[in-house]
């Protein structure tokens, strides 16, 4: 029989109508593919489910950690105790709002949300096709890529506090600055959000997706796991081009490397664990500090 933990039996006990999943692989949820197990997984189905969670949690005096689609996040090796509430495929609604506004959910890939926009005809996220996490981790990081970012077509956000309220934020609100919000400096949970588009042919639109689709393609090496670019843009240059005037592609520690194709991306090899990519950024940062006197940060959140 197995040995439940009193956080995992008391999280169960007050809340019957919640499906938890304990002793979780992290690397089941990550797109690194690293990270231990987490005593205790949730994935609530809707707003009312997540208010629930947070209420208990903090009666149990535990501040859960908040997980996307896991595509910016290295999770520990040794596992995590406490819960991670994920809410990639949880919160999924996505809806029009009126001709040029839609609503989407936290847990909606930000390519889903790109594709229905498409659809009706509304151009403004072409950028989020191809950005593999959900609307939640985007507008919580101001996710970005090809010339836009989510602060350009973001009016406003339903974030949860950790007591379960509500508040409604504008985008001014939101202080989006480049991969950076409010919610990295005042925690918050992304419940969903509204953006306004603009009208043109779907056909257009699609065909701008698949343009930046085959950009990635040919210049991501979207064959291995990584959580995407591992640094921040530096002030006074470019990560990539920093990293490969350095002569660091392929660099390695463990099982996490540079990649061959693309120096900003940091990639698990096989087997790698989250010690190796702490120890490859750690390296290659200090390398190119010595060479370029530019300090890169990484954009990866450390867990
Ligand atoms: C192959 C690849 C390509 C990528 N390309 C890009 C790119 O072009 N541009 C770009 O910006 N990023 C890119 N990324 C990185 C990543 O996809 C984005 O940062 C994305 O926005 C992260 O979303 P997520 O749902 O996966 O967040 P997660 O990785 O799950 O979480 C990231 C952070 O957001 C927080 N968070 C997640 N959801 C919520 C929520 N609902 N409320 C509050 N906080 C939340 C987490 O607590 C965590 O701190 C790429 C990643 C990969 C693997």
């Amino acid at each position: 029989m197995t040995d439940f933990t009193v956080f995992q039996r008391e999280i169960s006990r007050l809340l019957p109508h919640i499906k938890f999943y304990f002793n979780e692989p992290m690397a089941k949820h990550t797109s690194f593919r690293i990270g231990g197990a987490v005593e205790v997984m949730a994935m609530p189905e809707n707003a009312d489910q997540l208010a629930d969670i947070l209420k208990v949690s903090k009666l149990l005096d535990t501040k859960p950690a908040i997980l996307g689609a896991g595509t910016n996040v290295l999770a520990p090796d040794e596992g995590m105790k406490g819960l991670v509430v994920c809410l990639k495929d949880a919160l999924d609604a996505i809806s029009q709002v009126d001709e040029t506004h839609i609503r989407v959910s936290a847990g909606v890939s930000m390519t889903k949300a790109a594709v229905f926009a498409a659809n009706l005809g509304l151009s403004g996220l072409e950028f989020a096709h191809g950005i593999p996490g959900s609307v939640g981790g985007g507008v919580y990081m101001n996710a970005g890529a090809y010339g836009g970012e989510i602060k350009d077509v973001c009016v406003s956000v339903d974030v949860m506090t950790f007591d379960g309220v509500l508040h409604t934020y504008t985008s001014e609100e939101m202080g989006f600055s480049y991969r950076h919000s409010r919610l990295e400096d005042e925690p918050g949970i992304v419940v969903s959000a509204v953006f306004s588009l603009t009208e043109k042919p779907s056909e257009e639109i699609r065909a701008y997706m698949q343009e930046l689709a085959a950009k990635r393609k040919a210049s991501q090496p979207l064959d291995k796991p990584s959580a995407g670019s591992a640094f921040k843009r530096p002030v006074g240059g470019y990560a990539a081009a920093l990293i490969d005037g350095a002569g660091l592609k392929g660099y390695q520690v463990g099982g996490a490397a540079i990649s061959e194709k693309h120096a900003g991306f940091a990639v698990n090899l096989g087997g790698a664990t989250a010690e190796d990519v702490k120890n490859l950024l750690a390296q290659v940062s200090d390398i190119v500090f010595e060479r370029s006197g530019i300090r890169l940060e990484p954009e990866v959140r450390i867990w």
